[in-house]
């Protein structure tokens, strides 16, 4: 346990999955504030196929995946942004497993000759959409609701705030939604 600069926040490094998911469950039980990671094991392992047509069919990737010893989750076919078009981009998301990394090997997918990469991290810090603070995200959080637009203790969705008024951000207390990426805790 490591009680953090702030001086009100304590982390928690349990020493095992089976007590970080007590610890979690009896956190969520009784109310108490807090947010947690991702386990390793919850996340997935991401891979973008560059080169196969985008006429392609899924299952058909699927099998052939599965049959190079990959449990995929799920595939995507990536289509472009404003037109909508199919891109020959496929995002596949793989359970974790020691031979993730093999997948990077794959040259050919139903005779088509194929890279397969690494997808492209964003560089975007990540905030989260119940509290608007940094570094988690709102799936793992079970703090009080902060609104983006006006910092105070309601969902967003809630908001009431009229286009006049000025918005207040949940960070730094500024004149600005808490999403502005000027904001100086944001820089920060
Ligand atoms: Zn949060
Ligand atoms: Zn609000
Ligand atoms: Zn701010």
């Amino acid at each position: 346990m490591t009680t953090l600069r702030s001086g009100h926040i304590i982390k928690l490094m349990p020493v095992d999955i089976e007590t970080y998911k007590t610890i979690r469950d009896n956190l969520i039980k009784n109310n108490i504030n807090h947010y947690t990671y991702k386990l390793k094991s919850e996340k997935t392992y991401r891979v973008v196929i560059r080169g196969l047509h985008a006429s392609e069919n899924i299952d058909m990737i699927k099998e052939e995946l599965q049959a190079k010893g990959h449990a995929v989750r799920q595939i995507v076919n990536v289509l472009h942004r404003t037109t909508k078009e199919k891109l020959p981009l496929y995002f596949v998301d793989l359970e974790p497993q020691a031979n993730n990394k093999d997948i990077f090997s794959i040259k050919y997918i139903n005779h088509v000759k194929v890279t397969i990469e690494a997808p492209y991290k964003k560089k975007e810090v990540l905030q989260c959409k119940r509290c608007q603070r940094f570094g988690h995200c709102k799936n793992q959080c079970f703090r009080p609701f902060r609104c983006v637009k006006c910092g105070n203790d309601h969902p967003t969705s809630a908001c009431t705030k009229t286009p006049e008024s000025e918005a207040v951000c949940a960070n730094c207390q500024g004149k600005h939604p808490a999403s502005y990426k000027g904001c100086i805790k944001y820089k920060q």
